[in-house]
């Protein structure tokens, strides 16, 4: 069949979907060692937590009035309200209800925010996204709607002790001109772990603000939840800020309940898109996300719970992969958040798309780290040496899945 401009563009086998077709295959088959993905863990207390939340709110009837009801194009008022003032009173920041809009999941909210700040303006213009830093979210990669809607850079590397090494965003070659419709960054970074400075948010900030377009932060994995970010930072708004958070990292990624904190401009022309798009976003989400603010245990349960999960879990990672992979030439970035290790692999003969299929045809899945450079406008050998390793699963598979990296890896450089 004939597809469309735009069905060719969004009905093809992107570098998302294949992830999310890998990640559905791994949780069908019981022996995959699933390293690739973005799940968020199962973590027992949450799952316990979440098991007890749904049976109280199913025995008052609130779970009930969720399901069988639409809320308006903005999202459910009640959760709205309790977060704008949770924000205001825990950052002081100046945001009411109308600075705040319910998406189905933050990735459909980048889509809209995408198109609506970047692409073909009227006056026959055409503006891009910028990443300050790639490797960045593979999930921005195919959400333009025309074509070429992203421009990233090359970070500068720095390289610490211990055999790991940080990326910062490279401001001397950052251009930001009139082609630019908003500067787009996760923070924490998927796939690295990477967590951009105070200082670098206020740079982009800066930089944003003397162009007068917007900065999105991707604040997926960031604070006051899930609060998975392990580096002494400050969350960061303003009314120029458009902040996008998750309820998916938080154990509740089947609810699809994404948040955007923004002007009201932006909060509204968001929810005029959800009308359009989908009536209304889910329910269910807000409806957890309201008592689990009611309750006090939002951030409680992001704090005591969550953080200290991942922080253990990546340092073990990092341990296992530092005492299966001894090569020099192999280094982990910084682990600062997220749920992701980024590995790289320095002069390695082949491709990690190469190493992921070697990988996969062992039962490991990973993400070769090709897929994060969108934006990049030439092939940078180091994007062919690394990939992203999820180190969320059950600690005996790690290790199996880790040996199995290390005997790929030390094959490859004997290829040389
Ligand atoms: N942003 C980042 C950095 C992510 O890693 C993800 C999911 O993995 C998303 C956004 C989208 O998450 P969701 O649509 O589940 O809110």
């Amino acid at each position: 069949m004939e597809f469309s401009t735009f069905g060719d563009k969004f009905a093809r086998y992107s570098g998302i979907t294949q992830l999310m077709d890998d990640l559905n295959d791994g949780l069908r088959n019981p022996d995959a060692i699933m390293l690739g993905g973005g799940n968020p863990a199962q973590i027992p207390e949450m799952v316990e937590y979440f098991n007890q939340l749904c049976s109280q709110m199913a025995a008052t009837g609130e779970l009930t009035q969720a399901l069988t009801n639409y809320d308006g194009p903005q999202g459910k008022n009640v959760f709205i309200n309790a977060l704008a003032q949770l924000l205001k009173s825990r950052y002081g920041w100046n945001i009411s209800a109308k600075n705040i809009a319910l998406t189905n999941g933050s990735q459909s909210a980048f889509f809209n925010l995408f198109n609506l700040l970047a692409g073909d303006f009227k006056n026959g213009t055409k503006k891009k996204i910028l990443l300050p830093l790639a490797p960045e979210y593979i999930g921005y990669g195919d959400s333009g709607l025309s074509e070429k809607m992203f421009i990233s850079y090359k970070p500068e590397i720095s390289l610490l002790k211990n055999g790991l090494f940080k990326y910062h965003v490279d401001f001397n070659h950052l251009v930001v001109d009139n082609s630019i419709g908003a500067i787009c960054a996760s923070r924490p970074t998927n796939p690295t772990g990477n967590v951009l400075t105070n200082e670098e948010i206020h740079h982009l900030d800066q930089l944003a603000r003397e162009h007068n377009i917007p900065l999105i932060i991707d604040n997926a994995y960031g604070m006051p939840f899930p609060d998975i970010i392990f580096e002494d930072v400050t969350p960061f708004w303003n009314d120029n800020t458009i902040l996008c958070m998750s309820l998916s990292k938080l154990g509740l990624p089947g609810v699809r309940c994404g948040i955007v904190v923004a002007s009201e401009e932006i909060a509204t022309a968001i929810a005029n898109m959800n009308g359009v798009l989908s009536l209304a976003p889910g329910s269910v989400g807000p409806a957890i996300g309201y008592k689990m603010i009611e309750q006090n245990d939002l951030m409680r349960l992001s704090e005591d719970v969550i953080k200290p999960f991942y922080l253990r879990k990546s340092k073990h990672a990092v341990e296992m992969l530092q005492q299966a992979i001894t090569d020099s030439r192999f280094r982990i970035h910084k682990p600062e958040g997220a749920m992701f290790l980024w590995l790289w692999f320095k002069d390695l003969p082949i491709s990690t798309m190469e190493l992921y299929r070697r990988l996969k045809a062992r039962g490991v899945l990973i993400v070769p780290g090709e897929y994060f450079f969108i934006g990049l406008d030439e092939d940078w050998q180091h994007g062919h040496e690394c990939l992203r390793m999820n180190y969320v699963q059950e600690d005996e598979v790690m290790r199996k899945g880790i040996a199995i990296i290390a005997e790929e890896v030390e094959r490859a450089y004997q290829e040389q």
